[in-house]
């Protein structure tokens, strides 16, 4: 039996170390990256980055190929690999990625197999193999350019046959649409200076951009309200000093150090006349009696003096005595020292000036002599009572290919506070810019041609929330798509954070759905944890449900605290919840018969 031939080293080309060991590692690398729960990664820039969109993808691959390309092309094993390297490297990338893309559909990640980006990843290989390709042949002063040229062009053809991407949720794109709603221009999206119009016609550009069926001529349904606004003046100063001019100042910020109360009246106030009430005054004859006789100067048939409520006992009206809220109900104006600056929005005007304040050392200092004649302040308070200010709910439906009568329903309110003054605005970000752009990935997923559900699903954007549902109980009114039909509606409001998972309105009263949705989290772990909360009427989905339509309000917990105020901006935002409420939403609503 002869010898089997031992290997020889050819005399004319040395041995090299083909360094195999660093597309493997690559390779390690992109699969534990891919394969890893999309809720699992560490913090949101690196999620984004690893997110996979269409460059990303291409990206991965350019190493991937690269590195294969040089450990191939330097071992000496198998020859022929070594000889068709370019293509070699091709078609094994491709192959590695489509594996990928594979085992992120069966295995249930929460994250999507996808044909676009397995192209992304065979035009990042053809990219790497051309480079090379040119790169060696100009080295070995060879004329390999026509193969080059070849991987390069194919590379060029496949990326302009890509389909622009429209990835449903796309992390880079939801930063984009919560920055671009909390933005300056929309106003906080109220009724000054056109807020509402100006959101609502951004978000009409989108859902035509995502090809979404109107449910109402321009996806828009008119409605109006009556609301108060605070479109300028918001000036609040005092001053020290019995020379008026001459003392210290000190100028409150309107959204910063005060806030206007929702209801506020509008008015002018200047001179002495603050005046002080907390637990103490009024808990002695003495102290109410003072606190009467120092507030009884009347202009234009009001106590023309504001009265500075310092502490929670006062601020509960039954808790005083008869005749100080006599006197509070007819005082020019009340300010109350709050803890939080929480903003709202209401539909009615108080005669009086309402304003809420931080507490403030000066505030303290001013309010321990209660008659001291040291204290000048100045208050001037634009409020405009708008009546029947027309805004508007924005409806849009995917019809379904099977059951195209019976719906599913997203909603989120695209409303917010709108402005307190001319220099400041409520951006709105987690309330509800988040929602807003989690039912427009939502959509985006659903109007992919292969995710194209079983029933319809609409998508509703309503408007007016913040000043008592009124958007959303409009709709129930006079529902563009019958309610009888409405198989479930799901609600996003608050969906900016998510470090402690996220809470279910409904979740106690409809157990089956809520234990589905539990099932769900738990197979996928999308969201650290959720938790159930009975009726409540804070959000979007409450006028449904009271008609008996089945609903869900999902809102995100943990991360930023900032609610209805300045600090509520899309930097504030963590993300940590939204990918994994992503999935857990479509997962619902697909098991609700939006699947095929
Ligand atoms: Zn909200």
């Amino acid at each position: 039996m002869p010898a089997p031939p031992t290997p020889k080293p050819l005399p004319t080309l040395p041995p090299r170390r083909p360094y195999a060991a660093l597309p493997i590692l690559w390779a390690i690398l992109v699969l534990v990256l891919t394969l890893t729960p999309a809720q699992e990664m560490p913090i949101t820039p690196v999620w984004e980055l690893l997110s996979f969109d269409t460059a990303a993808h291409a990206g991965v691959f350019v190493v991937l190929a690269g590195l294969s390309w040089f450990s191939l092309s330097r071992q000496r094993r198998w020859p022929r690999l070594a000889r068709h390297v370019g293509l070699v490297v091709v078609v094994g990338s491709t192959l590695f990625g489509g594996l990928i893309e594979l085992l992120q559909h069966t295995m249930g990640l929460g994250r999507q197999g996808d044909w676009t980006d397995l192209l992304s990843d065979a035009i990042g290989a053809a990219v790497a193999v051309g480079v090379l390709t040119a790169w060696a042949s100009w080295r070995a002063r060879r004329t390999g350019y026509a193969a080059a040229m070849l991987w390069l062009t194919g590379a060029a053809a496949a990326m302009s046959a890509t389909p622009a991407p429209a990835k449903a949720q796309d992390m880079p794109r939801v930063r984009r649409t919560i920055e671009k709603l909390a933005a300056p221009q929309m106003h906080g999206r109220g009724y000054v200076k056109d807020g509402d119009k100006k959101a609502a016609a951004y978000l009409r550009g989108r859902l035509k951009e995502l090809k979404l069926e109107p449910l109402a001529p321009d996806y828009t349904q008119p409605f109006t309200l009556d609301v108060n606004t605070f479109p300028s003046k918001m000036d609040f100063r005092l001053e020290h000093g019995f020379v008026p001019g001459l003392g210290p100042k000190w100028r409150l910020q309107p959204g910063r150090d005060f806030i206007a109360t929702a209801n506020s009246g509008g008015g002018q106030l200047s001179g002495r006349f603050l005046r002080y009430l907390d637990s103490v005054t009024v808990s002695t004859p003495a102290g109410v009696e003072e606190f009467l006789r120092t507030s009884q100067f009347k202009r234009d048939g009001q106590y023309s003096c504001m009265v500075v409520l310092l502490d929670r006992y006062v601020q509960q009206p039954a808790h005083l005595p008869e005749a100080v809220r006599a006197r509070l109900d007819s005082v020019a104006a009340v300010l109350r020292v709050v803890p939080k600056l929480t903003a709202s929005v209401a539909a009615t005007q108080s005669k009086q000036v309402q304003l809420e304040a931080l507490p403030h050392p000066m505030l303290h200092r001013i309010g321990a002599p209660i008659s001291s004649p040291a204290w000048t302040s100045t208050t001037a308070i634009d409020a405009q009572l708008r009546r029947n200010y027309q805004t508007q709910n924005l409806a849009a439906v995917i019809r379904g290919t099977a059951q195209p009568d019976s719906f599913l329903v997203v909603t989120a309110h695209y409303d917010h506070l709108g402005r307190m003054g001319k220099d400041v605005y409520f951006p709105g970000a987690n309330d509800n810019a988040s929602g807003v752009a989690l039912l427009l990935e939502l959509a985006a997923h659903y109007a992919r041609p292969e995710n194209r559900p079983a029933c319809s699903v609409a998508f509703l954007l309503f408007g007016a929330e913040e000043a008592g549902l009124v958007g959303s109980r409009y709709f129930v009114a006079k529902p563009l798509v019958p309610l009888q039909r409405i198989k479930f509606l799901v609600n996003l409001d608050l969906l900016g954070t998510g470090e402690q998972g996220a809470t279910v309105v409904n979740g106690r009263l409809l157990e089956a759905p809520y234990q589905r949705l539990v099932a769900l989290n738990d197979a996928h772990r999308y969201l650290p944890q959720l938790a159930p909360r009975g009726r409540a009427a804070n959000s979007d989905h409450f006028p449904f449900s009271e008609a008996g339509v089945p609903a869900f309000f999902l809102y995100t917990r943990g991360g930023s605290t900032a609610y209805h105020d300045v600090n509520d901006r899309p930097e504030a935002l963590s993300l940590a919840g939204f990918a994994g409420a992503f999935g857990l939403v479509r997962d619902f609503l697909n098991g609700m018969g939006a699947a095929k």
